[in-house]
């Protein structure tokens, strides 16, 4: 398929009706992609592609913020998926697909004995933390600085609209790969501290994305464990696109509880929370739960979905496909005198042109979507396995023309 540049009329229409019966119109994370030149709704999804209102396809380099891991509509997940909604979705009582997935969890993820499961990231990370501070009776929470963990109040900035001061009295917050600081502040002689939380590593918006240093989460753990801290990897956005055993087993080191969310179902709404046995006993004395959080249809999908990534492999496949995609990139920026720095982990990279200004950045994105890539500025991006060689050409043909137009 040839790049042309696409208009998104439609889509303009729809985003003007939509502000008059939805607060901006488009809210949360998807309204900092509302772009004047971009599409905002889309009318179908398969494979690595959406098509927006106007019947425009993109290349799909977002896969929905990291659900889409197989692809959309992955012909085996939504089986699974139909056949259990057949069945019933939310009844009175639990179906015995949940404990299926906690049984598939436990044996698939290194460190899990035990899974609970919510809809949210912010589910699964609001619990976790909730369970170290019942199991150590403490009642701080060191995070790096910006880690995002969702959007329970104590996790965002107290100076954000809606928030007070106060939700996140207990919160630390600490540089990402400064082992020095967490010491520091351990030192300092505060024994009130329940857990650590972080991602595996770091993944913040609109910088480099930062792999942890050489043993810096082999002394975090072994710190944390020396003053009964518990230390929970925020699976959520890295979870199955680096090691279906955990991200943490890639850099060697084990957590207390791993949070995962987004890919685990390939975009039916799940999470969950997985755990070692010692937590068992304060996971069970915490109450958590949600009128949805039993719906049985996303836990197949999720079995489905597991099942997938472990026949293929994903994760290898995923990580080859995106050194591939980054090395294409940054050979046709410095073709057209351009420096693209790809950092992260390959599955899931975050571009930046090396030297520019944001705006010029920006501007690129903007010129690869109308060209029929859909891709994020401020954004890491994620991989699935419905991406083909051939995307990669049409990505290549849309960033060299993008590069053209600067
Ligand atoms: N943790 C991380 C690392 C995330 O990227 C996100 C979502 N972007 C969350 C937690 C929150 O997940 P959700 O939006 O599903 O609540």
């Amino acid at each position: 398929m040839k790049n042309t540049t696409y208009e998104v009329k439609k889509s303009d229409e729809y985003f003007a009706k939509a502000k008059k019966v939805i607060p901006g119109g488009i809210f949360g994370h998807y309204k900092y992609a509302v772009r004047e030149s971009g599409p905002k709704f889309f009318s179908k999804s398969e494979g690595a592609y959406f098509w927006d209102l106007d019947d425009n396809r993109y290349v799909d380099l977002m896969c929905g913020y990291g659900p889409s891991i197989l692809g959309y509509n992955h012909p085996e997940v939504e089986e699974a998926f139909k056949s259990s909604s057949d069945k019933g979705n939310t009844v009175s009582i639990a179906s015995p697909v949940m404990v299926d997935l906690a049984s598939k969890l436990v044996d698939m993820v290194d460190i899990a004995d035990w899974a609970l499961f919510g809809k949210n990231g912010g589910d699964a990370t609001s619990l976790a933390v909730m369970i170290a501070r019942e199991f150590t009776g403490k009642k701080k929470i060191i995070k790096i600085d910006d880690g995002y963990h969702g959007v329970a109040p104590w996790m965002q900035d107290k100076n954000r609209p809606g928030v007070i001061a106060s939700d996140s009295e207990h919160v630390i917050k600490i540089k990402w790969n400064d082992f020095e600081e967490l010491e520091n502040v351990l030192s300092q002689g505060n024994n009130d501290i329940a857990c650590f939380i972080s991602s595996p590593y770091d993944h913040p918006v609109s910088r480099d994305n930062s792999l942890p240093k050489e043993g810096y989460w082999e002394k975090v753990t072994s710190l944390c464990k020396t003053h009964g801290i518990l230390t929970i990897v925020d699976d959520v956005r890295s979870g199955f696109r680096i090691n279906l055993k955990g991200s943490n087993v890639a850099f060697g080191f084990s957590p207390d509880m791993i949070c995962f969310g987004k890919a685990i179902a390939n975009g039916h709404p799940l999470a969950s929370l997985v755990g070692k046995e010692e937590i068992r006993k304060a996971a069970e004395r915490v109450y958590f739960t949600g009128t949805q959080f039993f719906s049985a249809p996303p836990m197949a999908a999720a079995i489905a979905t597991l099942n997938e990534l472990e026949k293929v492999d994903a994760p290898k496949k995923l990580i080859d496909y995106g050194k591939n995609l980054n090395s294409r990139l940054e050979a046709v920026a410095s073709e057209k005198g351009f420096n693209l720095i790809s950092s992260g982990v390959s599955s899931m990279p975050y571009y930046r042109l090396e030297g520019e200004t944001f705006e010029t950045h920006i501007k690129w994105i903007d010129e690869c979507v109308k060209r029929g890539v859909y891709m994020l500025s401020y954004h890491n991006h994620f991989i699935s396995l419905a991406h083909k060689e051939e995307d990669i050409d049409f990505i290549e043909s849309a960033a060299r023309q993008a590069f053209e137009s600067l």
